[in-house]
């Protein structure tokens, strides 16, 4: 084919820029995108493939635009896991939680508006802003990557944002957000917002929780809080700890007003029959995969102790994923491991890198491989 020339009118914010992704390389241990290591049972393989040939005999119809069965089964799950009673009515869900977390921009951000979040935290976030041209600002955490309360309200007096984004359990630290902080966090966002109509509005607060289920005893849910306070969003995922990645559902719970704006920029039968009827299968089957969780949480705690014994830092973690260090060379690191066949990420703070908690044998050629590097 011989293109003539000419130019498309990509926008000009877009060109030259490289697509996001971490490496997809096919070696033996990929602990580098915070998957769960364990693949999904027979059983929960054998429903998930009966639910789809059923959805499968009704494909010429569009899928139902609002998925009330859906919602209701992940408000049952919210139950079980957080013990937070949620009206089906009060979640949403979409393609991953990067379809949520866009939706909600488009709904709450835009041209003229701002979103903020504070680093180092998921690099996404930068791109849902651009891609809905939302204003992104990002403040610093201290050196200790919590998050400077005094340096929130300076950026939220700076700025009036829209929308304000942090992850609990952040990403890529692991460390999770203190209930009193996102307490005082949700005071001083009543009045931060735009002002619209001479009203100043409030900052829509999205915890993202994509990591909730791994939490330590103790650390409670953002959940707890949606009853009291209109402006909280909280966001989960099937990704992660549930064990379904490749389903790509992810879903948020807020007050009702929230779920109506969302609702008027998704796109309609954004959410396909086959991904409703294989999201209701899995979560039928909720309490094997949360039995998985507390192996992995396990798991978790050894691998800081033991990174920690061989004399590095490891951060506590609320995760399922440890963010070590601090080396001089960590690219070197990351080399000498995928040599090895052992994949992890390069991502954080200079130093840093991070791993995902694999299954026992996987966290095991880890220790390994890097014992023969360090
Ligand atoms: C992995 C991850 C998500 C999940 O995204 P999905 O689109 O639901 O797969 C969201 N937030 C953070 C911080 C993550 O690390």
């Amino acid at each position: 084919m011989t293109t003539p020339k000419l130019r498309i009118p990509v926008r000009e914010d877009l060109a030259g820029l490289e697509p996001y992704g971490a490496p997809q390389l096919d070696v033996p241990v990929r602990l580098n995108v915070n998957e769960n290591p364990y693949a999904p049972s027979q059983a929960v393989i054998d429903d998930i493939a009966s639910s789809v040939a059923q959805a499968a005999a009704t494909l010429n119809r569009y899928p139902d635009r609002d998925f009330p069965a859906l919602r209701a089964s992940l408000s049952a799950y919210l139950k079980a896991e957080s013990g937070v009673d949620i009206d089906p009515k009060n979640i949403w869900a979409a393609n991953g939680s990067n379809e949520v977390m866009t939706q909600i921009l488009q709904a709450f951000g835009g041209p003229g508006r701002t979103v903020v979040s504070f680093a180092p935290t998921y690099s996404m976030y930068h791109e849902y802003a651009r891609d809905t041209n939302t204003r992104w600002v990002q403040g610093a955490r201290r050196d200790d990557f919590s998050l400077d309360l005094d340096e929130v309200a300076r950026t939220l007096d700076a700025e009036s944002p829209a929308v304000l984004i942090l992850a609990s359990p952040n990403n890529p630290t692991g460390t999770a957000l203190p209930v009193d902080a996102q307490r005082q966090i949700l005071a001083m966002t009543r009045q931060s917002g735009p002002v619209i109509d001479g009203v100043k509005t409030a900052t829509l607060v999205v915890i993202d929780e994509a990591y909730g289920e791994f939490r330590r005893e103790g650390v409670p849910s953002a959940l707890e809080m949606l009853g009291d306070h209109p402006h909280l969003v909280v966001s989960r995922t099937m990704s992660k700890a549930f064990g379904m990645a490749g389903l790509r559902l992810g879903y948020m719970a807020a007050a009702r007003p929230i779920i109506d704006a969302i609702m008027l920029v998704r796109l309609p039968y954004h959410l396909s029959a086959v991904s409703q009827a294989t999201a209701l299968a899995a979560l039928r089957h909720r309490e094997e995969l949360m039995a998985q969780v507390a192996s992995l949480r396990v798991e978790r705690d050894q691998l800081v102790d033991w990174l920690r014994a061989q004399g590095l830092q490891a951060l506590d973690s609320d995760a399922n994923f440890v963010l070590f260090g601090q080396f001089e060379d960590r690219d070197r690191i990351f080399r000498d491991l995928l040599d090895r066949g052992v994949l992890i990420r390069v991502v954080g703070p200079q130093g840093w890198l991070r791993v995902s908690v694999g299954t026992p044998e996987e966290t095991q050629m880890f220790k390994n491989a890097l014992k023969e590097i360090i």
